[in-house]
């Protein structure tokens, strides 16, 4: 009888697992041709989004192909839709399915209807009630937990990549920074090349190990995700983002000495501060996890709506949302 390992495999599992993996990465090919592309949504540093249909409405992530030409980058967007192809959560973008034949690489997935936390924030200028902003939070610390749980590191968690949707947080683009990074890291460019709008998501130690050369082995981990986090709930509660207007090389080098944004100016309470600089402590060791933090939201005090019997319960609900 077959034995369980450690991970809970049985024994006898692993020999054919690579054969079972390819088969089933398989399963989850989109013949381009099937795909009916229409407009296109935007333009990010893994190429274009385009909204499309493919037994309903999609979106559809076409990699950018300029720079790709060599099986690296092929065996790295392979890899990453394996990573997609685990993920079932309901803060987690639906991944549909992947378009895996080169030249046209492209990823298919649900196409969020709503907008996203940057746009809401630093376009719009929406402002949240602190029940809203709470729960925006706690249903990210849901869908990160669970990606955690899985074994997969965001790496890219910020803003432009939450959608909220009827109230509902929709997390995309986990794991999807090295096909990004290999792509870019093709170009041909000296210096250091940092989009805007990274760095204030990035950890001190991720910082410090910023090259101008390559920075092919970025050091993320669960609590660098974690790190990233804390700047969303800072972008949720201030409606700007830490260390606005300094320079990338102030801002490199305050967080890579360990220094933080300060909060002087942020009217909250101080469990809401502490959440902060939890996440943003400097040792990555001291950081909480996504499980924590789930429940140190869920102890923030909610403020009660005034309600009277002369004031119908739907319309302070309509007032909330
Ligand atoms: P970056 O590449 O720096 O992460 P980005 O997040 O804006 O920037 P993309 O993720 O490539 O880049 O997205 C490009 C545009 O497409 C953005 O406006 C994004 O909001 C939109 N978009 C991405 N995925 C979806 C989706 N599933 N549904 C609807 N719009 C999407």
């Amino acid at each position: 009888p077959n034995r369980l390992d450690s991970q809970g495999s049985q024994e006898g599992e692993r020999l054919v697992w690579p054969r079972q993996n390819s088969l089933s990465l398989r399963e989850w090919d989109i013949p381009y041709d099937e795909l009916s592309i229409s407009e296109p949504i935007g333009n990010g540093r893994f190429g274009t989004v385009f909204s499309g249909n493919w037994h309903g409405s999609v979106a559809v992530k076409v990699l950018n192909m300029e720079y790709l030409d060599d099986e690296k980058t092929l065996e790295a967007f392979k890899s990453e839709v394996g990573t997609f192809r685990k993920t079932r959560h309901e803060n987690l973008i639906l991944f549909m399915g992947a378009c895996m034949k080169p030249p046209k690489l492209a990823l298919v997935t649900s196409l969020c209807k709503g907008l996203t936390l940057f746009t809401h924030i630093h376009l719009r200028k929406d402002k949240f009630n602190m029940n809203k902003t709470t729960n925006i939070a706690q249903q990210i610390t849901q869908g990160m937990g669970y990606l955690h749980s899985r074994g997969i590191i965001h790496k890219d968690l910020k803003s432009k990549n939450i959608f909220l949707e009827n109230n509902k947080v929709v997390i995309t683009d986990f794991g999807l920074f090295n096909v990004t990074r290999l792509c870019h890291g093709n170009r041909k460019c000296s210096g250091l090349s940092i989009p805007p709008g990274w760095l204030c998501y990035l950890s001190p130690e991720i910082i410090r190990s910023l090259r101008s050369s390559d920075n092919d082995d970025l050091p993320f981990n669960k609590a660098s995700d974690i790190y990233a986090f804390g700047t969303v709930w800072y972008e949720l509660l201030c409606g700007e983002w830490p260390f606005k207007e300094h320079p990338p090389e102030a801002i490199i080098w305050q967080v890579g000495k360990g220094i933080k944004q300060s909060l002087a100016h942020l009217q909250a309470s101080k469990d809401t501060k502490d959440i902060l600089m939890l996440c943003w402590a400097f040792k990555s060791s001291e950081r909480p996890d996504f499980v924590q933090l789930a429940t140190t939201l869920g102890k923030l005090p909610k403020k009660r709506l005034a309600r009277s019997p002369s004031h119908p319960v739907h319309l302070s609900r309509s007032a909330e949302s």
